[in-house]
């Protein structure tokens, strides 16, 4: 049987390194499968310090039963709900984004990936965006022209790191793209994380 893909990956939780570990026993169900690292999830019966060297499984991430925070471009995700990044004590109501509240519930079951800094799950026709990974030059080039995509999806002081040499990597070290797709209208969008 397919392992579940999390709500908001549209890669396999694997093609992404520091995701998850293909064959590792979930800490809560005993299943030997892809499972992912419990260190920072949170609804688990374990200890911050126990929980270093556990992994859940992706069954058990679909069911709710272990979860993780996110940094969104509508707010911190907690398991209350959507916070203030600049206070967070301040609780934001999803519906001022036009998000329906039981998507929260949905990327709280969706992996976290490394980055190098804080980036935010952006948010498309009133949900969160589906997560492609990390793309290169030559992804874009995939769809046709490859500049024209870039420029549509990228923020406008990111323009400037597209190689105009035609270099399959970017000209920066500890630079990744991050790119995401809208589940309702198709639009691609990029986050550019810089170490
Ligand atoms: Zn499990
Ligand atoms: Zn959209």
């Amino acid at each position: 049987m397919p392992e579940a893909t999390p709500p908001y990956f549209g890669v396999p939780v694997t093609a992404i390194p520091g995701v998850a570990e293909p064959s590792a026993t979930c800490a809560l169900c005993g299943t030997v499968g892809t499972s992912i690292p419990l260190r920072s999830a949170h609804r688990l019966p374990y200890s911050r310090p126990e929980r270093e060297s556990l992994f859940g499984c992706l069954s058990c991430l679909a069911a709710g039963r272990f979860t993780f925070f996110h940094i969104t471009e509508a707010g911190y995700l907690f398991e209350d709900g959507l916070h203030n990044p600049t206070d967070t004590e301040l609780l934001i109501p999803p519906r001022l984004h036009g998000i329906d509240p039981s998507r929260l519930e949905l990327l709280r079951r969706t992996p976290r990936f490394p980055t190098w800094n804080e980036v935010e799950w952006p948010v498309h026709c009133h949900d969160f965006m589906v997560f492609l990974g990390e793309w290169a030059p030559p992804d874009f080039s995939r769809f046709g022209n490859g500049l024209s995509l870039f420029l549509q999806m990228t923020p406008i002081e990111n323009h400037v790191v597209w190689p105009e040499s035609g270099s399959a990597d970017w000209p920066i070290d500890c630079f990744t793209y991050w790119a995401f797709q809208c589940r309702h209208c198709g639009v691609y969008r990029g986050v550019c994380d810089l170490g």
